[in-house]
This record gives C-alpha cells, sequence and structure tokens, in this order.
C-alpha cells in the first residue's frame, strides 16, 4: 500500500489540489497529519475533498481552535482573526467532521500526530533534543509528525536516545531501515522553511520506501482570495516567502 502523507493543508485549496494532481496514481490512502483549517481562504473546500479520498486525518492545534476547544487568546492577533474567521465560515458538517478527529493513530510500524508523540496537538518538534525526549513515548519504529510546517528527518543513532536531524533529499528513496526516525513531511498549506513550495511525501508500506516532495503552486491565486476576504496581510504575505 503506498501513502500520501499530508499536513498542515491550513485551508489553502490551490496548494492542496496542486498536490493531489502531483501524486495522481501514485497512492492508494492517505494518512492527514492535521491543521486542515486555519490562516486560508477555504477552510469548507479542503475538508470537502479530503472527505471524498480514502484517507484519515488527526486533529490539528488549528483544527480545535477552529472548534472553540482552545483558548484563542494563546494565539497572536492575526492568528485569533483567521480563527474566527474560520469559526463564521465553517459549515456545521465539516466543523462535525473536525470535532471526530483523533489525536493520535497507530498503525503497523507507525505512529501518526499532528504535533509530538508526547504532546500531540502542542508540541513543537524543532530541534534533535525535543525529538530526543518524544521517542520514549511511542512504540512504533516510526513516528511521522507536522505542526512545525518544516521538512525533516530526526532518527534516534544509539542505545542512549542520541538524536541526529537530516535534511530531506527531495525526490530520492529514503530507506526507512529499523533505526527509531520521527519524520515530518512538512506543510501543503503554509510552508515555513524559507521554500514556498508545497511538500509533501510518499510512504510505500511494502518496501519501507519515504520520499519528501516540493511541488510549486499558484500563490496568488490563494492570496486573492485571502484579500477578497481581508484575511491578515501578515498571512498572505507570508506564503511568498515560505515563513
Ligand atoms: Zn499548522
Amino acid at each position: 500500500m503506498r501513502i500520501l502523507i499530508i499536513s498542515d493543508i491550513h485551508a489553502n485549496y490551490t496548494a492542496f489540489e496542486t498536490v493531489l494532481k502531483d501524486a495522481e496514481g501514485q497512492w492508494d490512502f492517505v494518512w492527514c497529519l492535521g491543521d486542515v483549517v486555519g490562516y486560508g481562504p477555504d477552510p469548507n473546500e479542503c475538508v470537502e475533498k479530503l472527505k471524498t479520498l480514502p484517507h484519515l486525518c488527526l486533529a490539528g492545534n488549528h483544527d480545535w481552535a477552529a472548534l472553540g476547544r482552545l483558548d484563542v487568546r494563546t494565539f497572536n492577533p492575526d492568528a485569533r482573526r483567521a480563527v474566527e474567521w474560520t469559526q463564521d465560515t465553517l459549515t456545521p458538517e465539516n466543523t462535525k467532521f473536525l470535532e471526530a478527529l483523533p489525536v493520535t493513530f497507530v498503525i503497523g510500524d507507525y505512529t501518526l500526530v499532528h504535533a509530538s508523540p508526547r504532546e500531540p496537538v502542542w508540541e513543537y518538534i524543532l530541534e534533535p533534543l525535543i525529538a530526543a525526549l518524544n521517542f520514549p513515548h511511542f512504540e512504533t519504529p516510526y513516528c511521522f509528525v507536522g505542526h512545525t510546517h518544516q521538512p525533516v528527518i530526526y532518527t534516534m543513532v544509539d542505545e542512549n536516545g542520541d538524536t541526529h536531524s537530516a535534511q530531506p533529499q527531495y525526490n530520492q528513496p529514503h530507506h526507512l531501515n529499523g533505526k527509531r526516525q520521527i519524520i515530518n513531511p512538512g506543510s501543503i498549506g503554509q510552508p515555513r522553511d524559507q521554500n514556498p513550495k508545497s511538500a509533501y511525501g510518499i510512504l510505500d508500506m511494502e518496501t519501507g520506501v519515504f520520499e519528501h516532495r516540493r511541488i510549486p503552486y499558484d500563490i496568488g491565486d490563494v492570496q486573492e482570495r485571502m484579500r477578497n476576504y481581508k484575511l491578515p496581510e501578515r498571512l498572505i504575505s507570508r506564503l511568498e516567502h515560505g515563513l
């Protein structure tokens, strides 16, 4: 079975559609690591598209924010405005879809969470030390996470839990070889690694090969809709910088 692994779509339907087209015919099932909504202009379109695909989806902090499960006072003013707009825009049916999302999922050799194994909705794994502290919190060899919007592979290199990080080699097979790893496919809808291209991954479960990918999409198209909806300018401009 080949899995399309996606995360942090953030209501960016243009990017989502571009990724689906790029990966067309190359996967059988979708693992979505959360934050389907928040920031972007197309929350309903993204949820509705995801629903048409064979998939499982985890809950992210922005999905929870859209449900009113979080105190949005912890968000910065721009993010808060986007949350409120998202709450007003989501249909009751799509809100129900988000309400049903689990926070962790274990399937075969893989643990799936939005943020981190020990704090599935919250923690940012931005450095090897934080990754190292998370290895004891899941039992499978491999874990896929999103949340930071930065593609990366963390590998536990010895019994003491020493952990290294590696930048992805795009479009190159990465062989899962039994060493424990935490892998982030990056973000579809709001990349933050100074590369504005959409990020995603493909996993072949039979061969244990994972591939990170990037694909450019029509950023101006999304920005135009965001301007029409009067979403915060900072959220609009960051898309073209990948920040
Ligand atoms: Zn996110």
